[in-house]
């Protein structure tokens, strides 16, 4: 069966000699010489094609890198401009503070930053005023933090909620 395969695609290759039951050698060289030609080009084209589709591929992946690059460039400097006008508005706010700031622009600005320091400074008195106690979830009653239940609804206060509480006024 293999022999009969082989002969067959001999045949294609070569005129086949009935005489003397075999391929005509000269032929067969021939053909099979100028079959290597073409898969020897085929290869080339390939080849080269793959060729380029590597430069391409090289080439977008060294521009990525260096837009990635350029835009971390920006991002530090965006962020070091940020800083530096905070630093001016701090300036500023402690001449207004000093009395030394007469630019209408300028002096409005410091007032509504002085009334919410204002304000949060009240807000921080009121929260050390809670301290220590605790709202109840159901009925909005004040109790002692240590309480296990409410002493005007008796509703059961939550351990996970109490030291959720604790560690927030800590931070403050
Ligand atoms: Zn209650």
């Amino acid at each position: 069966m293999e022999h009969l395969m082989c002969t067959i695609h001999l045949k294609k290759l070569g005129r086949f000699d009935r005489m003397k039951g075999e391929v005509n050698m000269a032929d067969l060289r021939e053909n099979l010489e100028n079959l290597g030609k073409i898969i020897s080009e085929k290869a080339e084209v390939v080849s080269k094609k793959t060729g380029e589709v590597v430069e391409v591929v090289a080439k977008k992946a060294e521009q990525t890198v260096e837009i990635t690059k350029i835009k971390s460039q920006i991002s530090t400097m965006q962020r070091n401009n940020q800083r530096d006008f905070k630093d001016i508005g701090k300036i500023v706010y402690e001449k207004y503070k000093k009395g030394e700031v007469v630019d209408e622009a300028y002096i409005e600005l410091c007032e509504a930053i002085s009334e919410r320091e204002e304000s949060i400074s009240k807000s921080k008195e009121e929260i050390a005023a809670w301290k220590g106690l605790e709202v109840c979830p159901k009925c909005n009653s004040h109790m002692d933090a240590d309480a296990a239940y409410c002493p005007k609804c008796g509703e059961k206060v939550e351990e996970a909620k109490k030291s959720e509480n604790e560690e927030r006024f800590e931070e403050e």
